[in-house]
Protein backbone atom coordinates (compact mmCIF):
# COMPACT_ATOMS: atom_id res chain seq x y z
CA UNK A 1 0.00 0.00 0.00
CA UNK A 2 1.30 3.42 -0.95
CA UNK A 3 1.13 6.64 1.05
CA UNK A 4 1.05 8.96 -1.53
CA UNK A 5 -1.26 11.55 -0.94
CA UNK A 6 -0.87 12.55 -4.74
CA UNK A 7 -0.04 16.12 -3.03
CA UNK A 8 3.30 15.49 -4.22
CA UNK A 9 2.03 15.94 -7.89
CA UNK A 10 2.04 20.01 -6.91
CA UNK A 11 5.96 19.51 -6.63
CA UNK A 12 6.45 17.61 -9.10
CA UNK A 13 9.56 18.83 -11.20
CA UNK A 14 10.38 18.76 -14.71
CA UNK A 15 12.75 16.67 -16.39
CA UNK A 16 15.99 18.64 -17.16
CA UNK A 17 17.22 17.92 -20.77
CA UNK A 18 20.83 18.39 -20.11
CA UNK A 19 21.93 17.96 -16.98
CA UNK A 20 21.18 15.50 -14.14
CA UNK A 21 18.16 16.10 -11.63
CA UNK A 22 19.63 16.33 -8.09
CA UNK A 23 21.84 18.54 -9.68
CA UNK A 24 19.42 21.10 -9.83
CA UNK A 25 17.84 20.15 -6.35
CA UNK A 26 15.03 17.58 -7.50
CA UNK A 27 14.88 15.11 -4.90
CA UNK A 28 13.03 11.52 -5.36
CA UNK A 29 10.27 10.11 -3.64
CA UNK A 30 10.49 6.33 -3.56
CA UNK A 31 7.08 6.13 -1.95
CA UNK A 32 5.42 8.22 -4.56
CA UNK A 33 8.17 7.13 -7.44
CA UNK A 34 8.17 11.39 -8.40
CA UNK A 35 10.89 13.69 -8.39
CA UNK A 36 10.54 16.91 -6.70
CA UNK A 37 11.53 20.44 -5.88
CA UNK A 38 11.42 20.43 -2.14
CA UNK A 39 13.93 21.93 0.44
CA UNK A 40 13.10 19.67 3.05
CA UNK A 41 14.48 15.90 3.84
CA UNK A 42 10.88 14.15 4.00
CA UNK A 43 8.75 14.16 1.64
CA UNK A 44 5.43 16.75 1.87
CA UNK A 45 3.27 14.29 0.50
CA UNK A 46 3.98 10.69 2.34
CA UNK A 47 6.53 11.87 4.93
CA UNK A 48 8.96 9.47 3.87
CA UNK A 49 12.49 10.12 3.67
CA UNK A 50 13.92 11.73 0.17
CA UNK A 51 16.66 10.57 -1.91
CA UNK A 52 19.60 12.96 -2.73
CA UNK A 53 21.91 11.23 -4.06
CA UNK A 54 22.46 9.67 -7.53
CA UNK A 55 22.92 6.21 -7.94
CA UNK A 56 23.93 5.31 -4.37
CA UNK A 57 27.13 2.92 -5.38
CA UNK A 58 28.56 5.57 -7.62
CA UNK A 59 27.94 8.26 -4.86
CA UNK A 60 29.82 6.14 -2.43
CA UNK A 61 32.61 5.76 -4.40
CA UNK A 62 33.14 9.16 -4.76
CA UNK A 63 32.30 10.23 -1.22
CA UNK A 64 34.95 7.53 -0.50
CA UNK A 65 38.08 9.05 -2.56
CA UNK A 66 37.27 12.73 -1.67
CA UNK A 67 37.83 11.39 2.15
CA UNK A 68 41.07 10.05 0.80
CA UNK A 69 42.04 12.98 -1.12
CA UNK A 70 41.23 14.94 2.00
CA UNK A 71 43.31 12.78 4.43
CA UNK A 72 46.14 13.08 2.05
CA UNK A 73 46.15 16.84 1.78
CA UNK A 74 46.12 16.89 5.48
CA UNK A 75 49.34 14.60 6.36
CA UNK A 76 51.20 16.55 3.39
CA UNK A 77 50.69 19.88 4.76
CA UNK A 78 51.76 18.57 8.37
ZN1 LIG B 1 2.92 11.48 -3.17
ZN1 LIG C 1 6.32 10.92 -1.18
Amino acid sequence: MSSCNNICQRYRALMPKNCGRYSLGQKRCNECEIFIFWDGLFCPCCNKRLRLAPRTSKYKEKFLDVKLSKKELISNGM
